[in-house]
């Protein structure tokens, strides 16, 4: 092998195997170099290796010593071992490092070349690009680091640095910044590298990159700013000013975005897909332990709120274990306060049985619920339960529920209480039932009292609204007994009229409204109507104010009496006084005037003639003691102390001298009696019964004013006496049913001027019935009339002697 170097401008001088492998060299895609010669003088190399020194270029012709002094004592026992052994060797080796921070990585290999005497003269080096290999198995054992390092702590905070350190490790960006995003905002974590601004946190919402890569899910990249783009509040990252390349990749958890990695450059670096692709690797292998890691931290969190609930929250829980005994395993503070003061001291109930909380009765009932549990495996609710905690003997209630909690396999292992208690809720409904069974009472007692008032009341309120109103209410204004009253129901309560005048009451002045107004009325005489009905109503109304503790007037109580009957007989008795007057001045007048002509005739001394008028003046006489006879004995009726004289009276011979009497005073009429074979007996008062058939039988006459006949039929019928009277008179109109009232006088009676007070029938009536007899009218036509009388018949009569009067 010659020494002296080859001139590098004549190529054609050099050996032609020198130029055959030149040719090579320039022709290999791989970036290649050849060194020549003992010196190891650079022929030649290629584009591809060009590309990787960058704008220098090595002389040819200089030994490889003089050009890479730093690499030439690795390069050396390479080169030799070549030539001395012919076989190409390959070694792993560092070949350049770039702004990204990515690391190159080549395999680097030495080929011997023999010249043309098949003597070893020179070495042909290649160089293999590994980077992708290299890069694949960095990402694997950081992987690999992270896992572990994230298994061993779910702690945030460490996971975070261990993050952080990692991609600085990895990537040679300027500054890396971790951002989570937390309740909207964006929040810086950690930052290797320069640090960035100040400003800790943004909204989600906000244009800054790390929130829109978190917001769009995606990488997003600003890798040439301007320098004044990055200045101010619409810059693309929290950074002012310096930063030129920003690449931002967000964690993309099972959740979607959760934070973002940003990578910052100062100057401008155009990110290729590959490189993005792989920073992106990055981020995803530490963004799954992040989530974990953040995920942990959020079910710690949740598990600290569970545990505070459990051990200060409102209800009581307590576990008890599935044994006879339920004995207390577990229990919050919250479950001691419901025990009772005693347990409460001790500050704690766990390891004692069910049996030492409550008194018996209590015991039993709660352990029949802990065994139901039990075997039926199914929870229990209990609503309202009363338990006695001794020593307080008094009962509190809870509302607790039971459930079983099973083992793994499925076995009851544990029973859970969760209780609260309601004892003051159930006490003050308690009360309030009480106080509402007591207001019920109160209620009905009142409405039984003012049920009980003969007097119609009505309640109204404040606005004249009916509240209340009582059974004679309903009564006198004919509602129905029971159900709602309307406000028409009560019209006749408002068209009230003023019985001076016969004008309405005009509406402000009726009762009601008066007390409303403050006024107490009291039995003002008022009339109304009925609806449907003719007839006047009359009424006593009175109204008082209802008022309020604090005296408002509050509504009115309206009291309603139903006066018309009172009218009714004041005005009869005016009836009566005036018919009376005049019937008994009648027979008086003219019994005086007869006396008066009787004596004129006795001074005339003529006899006869004087006799007749006395008579006619007996007659009178008799009359107004007839009339007279009448109002004593209405009057004892009325007062209730008319005594009867009762002894056994022979009915038939009572009859014929009444009957003889008739026909001496009244010659025009016929009279014809019919009597039984055998005399009927009764026993009676006779002068009353006497009364009585005078009555009857001078109706009889007095109502025939042209005379005929009148019959008189005594009948034995079973144990009664009946009389019937028959007379050719004018009859009774229709209406007769009021006959047999006080002072009744039917129109027949007051159309042709017939005398009467319309007592006779009432008081024939009176005397029949306290003897247990009655009185009717049989028949009646504008032919005659015909009345019937009835007494009980005395079988065997007493001939002598008196019975008690009655
Ligand atoms: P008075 O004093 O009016 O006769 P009474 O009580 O005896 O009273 O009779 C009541 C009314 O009954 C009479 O006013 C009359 O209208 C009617 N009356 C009674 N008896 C007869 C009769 N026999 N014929 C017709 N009307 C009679």
């Amino acid at each position: 092998m010659s020494t002296e170097p080859l001139p590098i401008d004549e190529p054609t001088t050099w050996p032609l195997s020198l130029r055959v492998a030149v040719d090579i060299c320039r022709g290999l895609r791989a970036p290649a170099l050849l060194c020549w010669g003992p010196e190891y003088r650079l022929m030649a190399y290629n584009e591809a290796f060009a590309r990787q020194l960058g704008p220098t270029r090595p002389r040819l012709g200089d030994p490889y010593e003089v050009l890479w002094p730093a690499a030439w004592p690795r390069m050396k026992p390479r080169f030799e071992t070549a030539l001395r052994t012919g076989e190409s060797a390959t070694y792993g080796d560092l070949a350049a490092r770039y702004a990204a921070g990515i690391v190159q990585q080549y395999d680097l290999t030495c080929a011997r070349l023999l010249d043309d005497g098949s003597e070893p003269a020179g070495v042909l080096m290649t160089l293999q690009d590994r980077t992708p290999q290299l890069v694949e198995q960095r990402h694997r054992e950081r992987l690999l680091r992270l896992m572990t390092a994230a298994g061993r702590s779910l702690d945030l905070e460490a996971v975070i640095i261990l993050l952080l350190d990692s991609l600085q490790e990895t990537v040679g960006s300027d500054s890396i910044s971790l951002y989570l995003h937390e309740d909207h905002m964006v929040r810086l974590m950690g930052t290797r590298g320069e640090r960035p601004p100040d400003i800790r946190a943004i909204p989600i919402d906000d244009d800054r990159l790390p929130a829109r890569a978190i917001r769009e899910g995606h990488t997003v990249v600003e890798d040439t700013l301007a320098p004044e783009s990055a200045v101010g509040g619409s810059a693309p990252f929290m950074s002012q000013g310096r930063m030129r390349s920003i690449l931002v990749v967000p964690f993309l958890g099972r959740r979607g975005a959760f934070g973002a990695v940003a990578f910052t450059g100062h100057a401008p670096h155009p990110y290729g897909k590959q490189e993005t692709r792989h920073l992106e690797e990055l981020v995803e292998q530490g963004g799954a332990a992040l989530e974990n890691a953040l995920l942990y931290r959020e079910s710690i969190t949740a598990l600290a709120r569970l545990r505070a609930l459990f051990a200060h929250g409102q209800i009581g829980v307590a576990i008890y274990d599935a044994s006879d005994q339920f004995v207390c395993l577990e229990h919050n503070s919250g479950f001691l306060d419901l025990v009772g003061e005693h347990f409460r001291k001790l500050g704690s109930i766990v390891g004692l049985p069910l049996r030492d909380l409550f008194d018996e009765p209590s015991f039993m009932a709660v352990h029949a619920v802990f065994e139901a549990v039990r075997q039926s495996g199914e929870v229990v609710t209990i609503d309202e339960f009363p338990a006695v905690l001794p020593p307080d003997p008094r009962p509190r209630y809870y509302k607790w529920r039971l459930f079983p909690l099973r083992e793994e396999h499925g076995d009851l292992a544990y029973l859970m209480v969760s209780a609260v208690e309601i004892t003051e809720l159930v006490v003050g409904r308690q009360q309030i039932e009480e106080l509402a069974a007591r207001a019920q009472a109160r209620a009905d007692e009142f409405e039984a009292v003012i049920g009980a008032i003969m007097d119609g009341v009505i309640v109204i309120d404040a606005q004249g609204s009916i509240t209340l109103v009582n059974d004679a209410v309903r009564r006198i204004f004919g509602l129905r007994a029971t159900g709602l009253i309307s406000a028409a129901d009560f019209l006749p309560v408002f068209h009230l009229r003023d019985p001076a005048t016969g004008q309405p009451v005009p509406l402000g002045q009726l009762p009601g409204r008066r007390a409303l107004a403050g006024e107490t009325v009291l039995n003002e005489i008022r009339l109304t109507c009925l609806p449907g009905s003719s007839r006047d109503l009359w009424l006593s109304v009175s109204a008082t104010p209802l008022r309020a503790t604090d005296s408002t007037i509050r509504g009115a109580v309206i009291t309603v009496r139903d006066v018309t009957l009172d009218k009714e007989l004041e005005r009869e008795k005016e009836d009566f006084l005036s018919v009376a007057s005049h019937e008994l001045k009648t027979p008086l007048t003219s019994a005086m005037g007869m006396l008066q002509l009787a004596g004129r005739r006795l001074g005339r001394g003529e006899i006869e003639r004087a006799q007749a008028a006395v008579r006619e003046a007996e007659t009178q006489s008799e009359r107004l003691r007839r009339l007279i006879d009448d109002l004593l004995n209405l009057g004892r009726i009325q007062s209730g102390i008319l005594t009867l004289e009762r002894e056994p009276l022979n009915l038939s011979e009572l009859t014929t001298a009444i009957v003889s009497r008739l026909r001496l005073a009244h010659r025009r009429h016929h009279f014809y009696l019919a009597l039984p074979e055998a005399p009927i007996w009764v026993y009676a008062d006779s002068l009353r019964i006497e009364q009585v058939f005078d009555n009857v039988l001078g109706n009889a006459v007095k109502y025939s004013p042209a005379g005929g006949e009148v019959r008189i039929d005594l009948e034995r019928a079973g144990p009664s006496a009946v009389t019937y009277v028959r007379d050719q008179g004018i009859g009774i109109p229709a209406g007769g049913g009021k006959l047999f009232e006080r002072f009744y006088r039917a129109g027949n009676a007051n159309a042709r001027n017939f005398g009467g007070m319309g007592v006779g029938l009432w008081l024939s009536r009176q005397i029949l019935e306290q003897h247990g007899g009655r009185i009717w009218l049989e028949n009646t036509s504008p032919l005659g009339s015909v009345f019937a009388m009835v007494l009980p018949v005395l079988d065997q009569p007493e001939p002598s002697g008196t019975l008690d009067a009655r």
